[in-house]
């Protein structure tokens, strides 16, 4: 299918639409259509040829955090990660949407600018990390988020002020929000002189992800949110459901909040289904009801 529509527009750029490979856990089917922009100009043209077409849009980043159907994808999908230029304007350092937040922070400190590197081994891209408002060792994405330029389905540049108002634990205005694509955003850092220190620092954050072996096995990080003043690691831990399987997925015997794949792999569809049977079981014994941090994509 994508091929038919390769000619229709020089800008548009489709590629095979299989998922699973774009995934850290290899699981998912195929989009409709997949594109690969790599320029404003071709991000522009596939939003127009999906509101032409009357189709839906599903941005993918770096997948990190999304579990994708068996089923795919419909209408549109857009992967991001060939945006991915950086440039820095005094203290602000500016990232097009598919940049790897960690690369993000390695270049913020090349270029003497510091305040990211406890997000230092944080898996996934800059739109990925200011959707959910990623965070790790008490910093969140947008703390130091300064505005974010989004494309909408008009093919209208909107310039959103990052408030922190708008942002919140996991949560952010573009949440549950499929018609604005994050092109691309500006953080405000602080000068650093000392680099060699700042750049330990953000290494030790990756180095201590590893220790816990967070990246032993593929997986799409925290599977729930963590309930008000409590850990859903801990709750999932205390019902002794580490190394619990369904199919080849299964709970982590590092991290009770992943899932893991394991063998030959699992299907959305098992992870999606141990998924239901740990907030069965929290829901039963300890009358709390977990809510996924992760996001389902497509056909559900
Ligand atoms: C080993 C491991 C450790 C992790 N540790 C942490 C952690 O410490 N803290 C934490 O918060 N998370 C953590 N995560 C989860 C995940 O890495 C982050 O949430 C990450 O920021 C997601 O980025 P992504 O590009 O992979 O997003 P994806 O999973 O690709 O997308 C997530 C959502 O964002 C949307 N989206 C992505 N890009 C755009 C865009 N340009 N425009 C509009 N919407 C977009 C997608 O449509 C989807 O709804 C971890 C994951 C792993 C695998």
């Amino acid at each position: 299918m994508a091929s038919n529509v390769r000619n229709q527009s020089e800008k548009i750029k489709f590629v095979e639409p299989q998922l699973a490979p774009l995934s850290p856990i290899k699981t998912g089917g195929s989009a409709d259509f997949l594109s690969r922009p790599a320029t404003l100009d071709q991000l522009k043209a596939v939003v127009a040829f999906a509101k032409r077409e009357g189709l839906p849009i599903t941005v993918l980043g770096a997948l990190t955090n999304s579990l994708v159907s068996d089923r795919g994808i419909e209408g549109v999908a857009i992967h991001t990660v060939d945006l991915d230029r950086i440039r820095v304007q005094g203290s602000l350092i500016i990232a097009e949407g598919g940049v790897m937040m960690d690369r993000l922070i390695d270049e913020a400190i090349e270029h003497g600018l510091g305040g990211l590197e406890p997000l230092g081994g944080l898996p996934g891209t800059v739109g990925g990390a200011i959707y959910g408002n990623s965070g790790a060792n008490g910093l969140l994405t947008a703390d130091r988020l300064y505005w974010i330029d989004c494309l909408d389905r008009e093919g209208n540049l909107i310039r959103f002020r990052a408030h922190p108002d708008q942002f919140a634990y996991r949560h952010s205005p573009f949440w549950g929000r499929s018609d604005l694509v994050i092109w691309e955003a500006a953080f405000k850092l602080d000068p650093i002189t000392e680099t060699n220190e700042a750049r330990q620092q953000k290494e030790a954050y990756k180095g201590a992800r590893r220790e816990k072996g967070q990246y032993a096995h593929p997986s799409i990080g925290c599977i729930f949110r963590n309930p008000d003043g409590e850990s859903a690691g801990r709750i999932i831990d205390s019902l002794g459901l580490k190394g619990t399987a369904v199919g080849g997925a299964v709970i982590s015997p590092h991290h009770a909040n992943f899932i893991v794949c394991e063998g030959h792999g699992a299907t959305s569809n098992e992870i999606a289904s141990l998924i239901t049977l740990v907030k069965g079981r929290v829901e039963e014994e300890r009358g709390t009801l977990l809510t996924e941090e992760i996001r389902y994509l497509g056909r559900w």
